[in-house]
């Protein structure tokens, strides 16, 4: 291939989008914003689904390597510390070739992709070079991006804004971003006490609680020794300075998980999240993915997921454009595919997610924590709904869209 394409947004979704496309033969040139990838905790949870994938990359095995294997995960009654229900991905293990989740973190994922990129001759990186516009015309795209040495423009046969959910290359083509904004925000803490050796409890864990829900998860960390991250939401009308002061944070972390000594937190922050979609997901030669095309709150940790098989049915799509008998609906195909699975498995999975975590109705709460009981007590439902949180459905669905 001849055509260069240009990425703007060096995150976990364009490094692999640049990866995708290298190994396909494309020349790429990633333009990152910043001067370095950035390593604030997001996500870390990878579906089996999206484990193909990065194993089709040559990422499955540092991967599994650095991350930590979570077979299983739990939804906890918060207010009686009890199990609701437990499902176990080992059920899925004649869907899938990783009948588990791996948690690791975002930025190791970039920073993987970045490594096996580099192996690839035509590939650049820029870091500080901030996209400023797109400005396409027949048969190219220019990039503007502002760099060290001032504003400079680039040309290629292909653009990929995958720059994030304020995405320039989106606003740059005018493409709406419709949806919604939650009127909470999300905080996220992070600190080395062992959740699983003190209260036995398990890499992913959901807890459901009218007043306050938590989500608690395990990464690997930079040493490999574990750090535990809570995710709560924060009440609409607490400040962020509150939220995240010292006293905000431990009066948080006593009321879910009381103990003697403060907390030692490593790491604090808080998200807006939101439910937004792009209106296309393709213009022309412009082609959005990651959060750029997509947003939705982290409960069931599907939003990078997602991201990742954007990356890999974008590098299809152009290969088959560029190849003798592409004409432009494989670029609508990516379109119609991509934005489709969003809005069917994405959007309304998370939606469901965080109504059941944070459900006040005590009737609504019986009847749902039922619902799960027997979902994973049912061999036949617990597939089906792990086929489905795994995002093993999503891709049997993407194939049948033409
Ligand atoms: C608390 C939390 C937990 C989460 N957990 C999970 C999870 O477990 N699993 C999951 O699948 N998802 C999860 N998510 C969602 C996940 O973090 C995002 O979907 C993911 O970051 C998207 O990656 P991206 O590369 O598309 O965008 P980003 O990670 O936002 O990367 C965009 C990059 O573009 C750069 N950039 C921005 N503007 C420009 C510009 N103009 N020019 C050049 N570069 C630019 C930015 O600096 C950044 O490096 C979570 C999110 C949050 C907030």
């Amino acid at each position: 291939m001849s055509e260069r394409v240009l990425i703007a947004g060096g995150g976990p979704v364009g490094m692999v989008t640049a990866l995708a496309l290298a190994r396909r033969g494309f020349p790429v040139s990633v333009f990152e914003a910043e001067d370095r990838i950035n390593d604030a905790p997001r996500a870390s949870t990878t579906h089996p689904a999206t484990l193909e994938l990065l194993d089709d990359l040559g990422l499955v095995g540092e991967a599994m390597r650095d991350g930590v294997a979570a077979r299983t995960f739990q939804f906890r009654d918060r207010a009686k510390d009890a199990i609701i229900a437990e499902f176990d991905h080992e059920i899925l293990r004649s869907d899938t070739r990783f009948p588990l989740v791996v948690q690791y973190e975002q930025h190791k994922l970039a920073r993987l992709a970045m490594k096996h990129l580099r192996e690839f001759p035509g590939t650049e990186v820029h870091f500080s070079a901030r996209a400023v516009g797109a400005e396409p015309a027949a048969g190219h795209v220019d990039l503007v991006a502002e760099t060290a040495q001032g504003q400079k423009r680039f040309r290629g046969a292909f653009l990929v804004g995958a720059d994030g959910g304020r995405s320039t290359v989106r606003k740059s083509m005018g493409i709406e971003f419709d949806g919604y904004t939650w009127p909470e925000r999300f905080i996220v803490l992070t600190t080395r006490f062992d959740f699983e050796a003190q209260r036995g409890y398990c890499a992913r864990t959901y807890f459901s609680d009218p007043e306050e829900w938590a989500n608690l998860f395990k990464v690997a960390g930079e040493d490999g020794k574990g750090l535990w991250r809570v995710v709560f939401p924060t009440r609409p009308d607490e400040s962020d300075e509150s939220a995240l002061a010292d006293a905000g944070v431990q009066e948080r972390l006593m009321r879910f998980f009381p103990k003697r000594a403060p907390y030692e937190v490593v790491h604090r922050n808080l998200y807006k999240v939101h439910q937004r979609v792009a209106a296309a997901f393709r213009k022309g030669r412009v082609l959005l993915a990651g959060d750029a095309a997509h947003i939705n709150n982290p409960i069931g940790g599907l939003g990078l997921n997602c991201g990742i098989h954007d990356a890999v049915e974008l590098a299809q799509c152009l290969e088959r454009f560029c190849g003798a008998a592409g004409g432009p609906d494989e670029l609508d195909l990516y379109d119609r595919r991509r934005r489709t699975i969003n809005i069917e498995f994405v959007q309304s999975q998370t939606i469901a997610n965080k109504k059941r975590l944070e459900e006040k109705d005590p009737l609504v709460r019986a009847k749902s924590f039922d619902e799960l009981k027997a979902t994973a007590a049912d061999p036949v439902r617990h597939r089906a709904f792990l086929l489905r949180t795994s995002l093993i459905d999503s891709v049997r669905r993407a194939a049948l869209i033409q």
